[in-house]
């Protein structure tokens, strides 16, 4: 099978063209710069082509995807009919979506039902889909919520304690993201661990980071909120906050709503912390110069990691694996270790020499530790891929 797997922001479309049984990457690429102008950066057999092409609108951008894949000479592709299904990835489900679902009417109704919950994310999720169902009108579309790993929480975990009317209202509740990072890294640990009934705690540390508590399976709780500012700091999202210091600062500096949110999306986090960078590599050669601001942003960091991954264990009375997926986790063995600092009370105990690990499956943890401690690199396209493949392999 040939799955298309498209990722549309506003103004720009990644796409890989995947084999979901190997996971085999055909080809894959970004359109940028649409509605400005356009370019296409597109790789496959090796070989990088950057073509400048005129992109007013995503349809435009889904065509060139199109007409690449089926070139004759950089094409993987004789015909867009060997596509056989389109996987989309669509941010906020809200409380419409559960899991992953074939393309109709109705849940292109819903997917704009939740545009106030994903305001600049879903309206580009939808021009994406959109955009295919009028260039490949009879292949199957997907889509597939970064929210709906994470709506197997209880109402203790999703509920706030604020007035009722809100959630009722306004569906204002924790919904959670990069679930479907969340949910291959879970069922690789299930596949290694050859077992379901396990208790997991998930790190995706990255330049967005979340956690989630996982149990059979489902997802009990997790980090990120209704949005993503929620849960540990991040590159530039400060992460859980006392919501009066929002208040104070709007007031003493006159700022609008808008941008003290958009402070503590985009100027916060580690890079506020170390003054230096949002990329953890510079603030880790910072910290190792003696910049004592960027040895805080990693101190602050693997301790607000250590706190959530103790309370998820409580959460989920015990532990027996715990994750880590993303960037940071998959490739930092200095943090992973700074992580596991201090949670032997736990039953965790890393082996240096197997945490020197990056970018590949591999357990971290010592023979005699009680909790079996992975990186798993996550492969959100090809969670994608599979999630897409099975959907439209039912419905035939
Ligand atoms: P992601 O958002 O998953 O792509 O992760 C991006 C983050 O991973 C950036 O902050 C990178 O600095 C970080 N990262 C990637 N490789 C390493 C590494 N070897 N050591 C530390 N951080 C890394």
């Amino acid at each position: 099978m040939n799955i298309l797997i498209i990722n549309a922001g506003s103004s720009s479309l990644k796409y890989q063209l995947m084999d979901p049984e190997t996971g085999d990457v055909f080809a894959k690429g970004l359109c940028e710069r649409i509605g400005i102008d356009g370019r296409l950066n597109h790789s496959a057999n090796g070989k990088k082509v950057v073509k400048d092409i005129p992109m007013p609108t995503h349809s435009e951008a889904i065509a060139a995807t199109l007409d690449i894949l089926v070139d004759s000479v950089d094409g993987v592709i004789q015909s867009t009919d060997q596509i056989d299904a389109v996987g989309h990835r669509v941010l906020h489900g809200g409380m419409e979506f559960f899991a992953s679902c074939i393309i109709n009417d109705d849940v292109i109704a819903a997917i704009e039902k939740c545009i106030p919950l994903g305001p600049l994310h879903n309206p580009a999720n939808l021009m994406g889909i959109r955009a295919c169902q009028a260039v490949m009108p009879t292949t199957p579309q997907v889509a597939v919520f970064d929210t709906a790993f994470h709506m197997t929480m209880p109402p203790k975990a999703y509920r706030y304690a604020i007035p009722t009317e809100y959630y009722k209202n306004d569906s204002i509740r924790r919904y959670g993201f990069h679930g479907t990072s969340h949910k291959y890294v879970t069922k690789r640990a299930i596949e290694l661990m050859g077992t379901k009934d396990i208790k997991i705690v998930n790190c995706h540390l990255g330049n967005g980071s979340s956690l989630s508590a996982v149990s059979g399976g489902k997802c009990q709780d997790t980090s990120m909120g209704l949005t993503p500012l929620a849960g540990v700091p991040m590159g530039t999202r400060s992460g859980d906050l006392d919501t009066a210091v929002a208040q104070f600062i709007m007031n003493k500096y006159g700022m609008s709503a808008d941008d003290c949110l958009n402070m503590l999306n985009k100027k916060s986090g580690v890079l506020a912390l170390s003054g230096v960078s949002s990329d953890f590599r510079d603030i880790e050669n910072g910290a190792a110069e003696g910049n004592e601001d960027c040895a805080l942003a990693l101190d602050k960091f693997a301790y607000e990691v250590r706190k959530y991954i103790g309370s998820y264990a409580a959460a989920l009375g015990g532990l027996d694996c715990l994750v880590f997926t993303a960037g940071v986790g998959e490739n930092s063995a200095s943090m992973r270790a700074r992580i596991c600092e201090g949670l032997e009370f736990l039953g965790v105990k890393i082996d240096a020499e197997k945490n020197s690990v990056r970018g590949k499956e591999a357990i971290i943890s010592a023979d005699d530790s009680k909790v079996t401690v992975w990186v798993i690199p996550t492969n959100e396209e090809l969670m994608i891929a599979q999630d897409t493949a099975e959907l439209v392999s039912a419905a035939k």
